[in-house]
């Protein structure tokens, strides 16, 4: 598959920097805003300075040493455009802003989906909460799709 320029839909090699398994392993955020935008909200909602733009239309970097995770760049980015990636023994949680209907429950079995929409596994909600008007939902999937899910859908 081509590029974000060729295909509309952004693939792992358009990422400015992928985080190691021990980053991943910690958690982190990942940013999937690779256009040059007029945009940083994301750079004020971090309280410990780890994203950071060369300009205001730089698209932003994590240091994913500095990270959290704590999530709050994801809930404030009007991009739907910031997830939380962990990863933990054969499991991974991603963290992504949701804005569909319905709001799926916790302990609720969704179709995870990739960039493009497509089902590619099975996922639990673990957890699901409002941030900034915004509903963050938590998914466990298969380890294997850490940097593949970034959506949702719900089965009910
Ligand atoms: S998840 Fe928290 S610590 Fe990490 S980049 Fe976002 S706001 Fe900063
Ligand atoms: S808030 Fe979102 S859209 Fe704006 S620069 Fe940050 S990641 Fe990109």
């Amino acid at each position: 598959m081509g590029g974000y320029e060729e295909t509309g839909v952004l693939s792992l090699d358009d990422l400015l920097n992928i985080p190691s398994e021990k980053q991943l392993e910690k958690g982190v955020a990942i940013s999937e805003c690779i256009q040059n935008i007029p945009c940083n909200p994301c750079v004020d909602a971090c309280s410990v300075d780890a994203i950071s733009m060369k300009d205001i239309n730089s698209p932003p970097v994590v240091d994913y040493d500095r990270c959290t995770a704590c999530g709050n760049c994801v809930a404030v980015c009007p991009g739907l455009a910031l997830f939380i990636v962990k990863i933990k023994e054969d499991k991974a949680w991603i963290t992504l802003p949701y804005e569909f209907l319905p709001i799926p429950e916790k302990n609720d079995t969704v179709d995870a989906l990739d960039r493009e929409g497509n089902i590619v596994g099975e996922g639990k909600i673990i957890r699901v909460r409002k941030q900034n008007s915004t509903w963050i939902i938590t998914v466990e999937v298969d380890r294997s799709l850490a940097m593949i899910v970034r959506n949702i859908r719900c089965r009910r």
